[in-house]
């Protein structure tokens, strides 16, 4: 990958984000690993997902030091830096305030295999950051949400949002998605009754395999980078 490709590879994820339900008007952000790993490439703060072009993207050290572009950086940067520097496997990292992950954290119970999306976990529960609901605005804080994170897909942020990584910007993305619609599956089962149907471990690990390899992971991102090019909600 390029620099260019990188830059361009972090517009189209926020555009896909956006597509896929993850807007908070301004707030939420996915970072690109630089290819020279100088830092992350990442939108400037003050614009929505769906309106991140590349002149309104930023290089950012590790260090949290703007080294290309103009403004300061995210507060929450902090996120994106940590989680990066921690999984050096790792090429992608997304922060947004979705909806139905918030609502669900709320509720603190686990989360079950009731979906296709639940089983991307495996069987195992969501992993969650309780260390503040606040902004994760310091590098300490960063590296105690990359150390929740393990190399989990993505974790709940209760009264906050959520994070999500992967070893690919397609896998980052989609990985935000899956665990956004999962709450959402979740969160309607929840508020009709008892939930009596979900899949065991067994199962959930053995459908993890077979509905999320790489190329379903990727199926779906270029889906919603299509939808995205529509302007499609999806
Ligand atoms: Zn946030």
């Amino acid at each position: 990958m390029t620099p260019a490709e990188a830059q361009e590879l972090t517009v189209r994820a926020s555009n896909a984000l956006a597509a896929a339900g993850h807007r908070d008007m301004i707030w939420g952000h996915v970072a690109v690993r630089d290819p020279q790993n100088r830092g992350i490439w990442i939108k400037a703060p003050g614009w929505g997902l769906e309106e991140v072009d590349p002149a309104l993207l930023q290089l950012v050290s590790f260090d949290a030091e703007v080294l290309s572009g103009t403004g300061k950086p995210h507060k929450e940067c902090h996120i994106h830096l940590e989680v990066l520097r921690a999984r050096p496997d790792l090429v992608c990292s997304v922060h947004t305030h979705a909806r139905n992950a918030v609502a669900f954290a709320a509720l603190d119970v686990p989360l079950l295999a009731l979906s296709h999306e639940g089983a991307l976990f495996g069987g195992d529960d969501v992993p969650r950051f309780g260390k503040t609901g606040a902004l994760v605005s310091t590098p300490a804080l960063g590296r105690s949400l990359a150390e929740t994170l393990g190399d989990a897909p993505a974790a709940l942020m209760p009264k906050h949002g959520m994070v999500a990584a992967g070893r690919s910007v397609a896998a980052a993305v989609m990985h935000a998605v899956l665990l956004d619609r999962a709450c959402q599956v979740h969160l309607a089962a929840l508020a009709a009754g008892p939930i009596v149907i979900h899949s065991d471990p067994d199962e959930a690990r053995a459908k993890r395999a077979e509905c999320w390899p790489e190329a379903q992971i990727e199926a779906g991102w270029q889906y919603l980078l299509r939808s995205a090019a529509a302007r499609l909600s999806v």
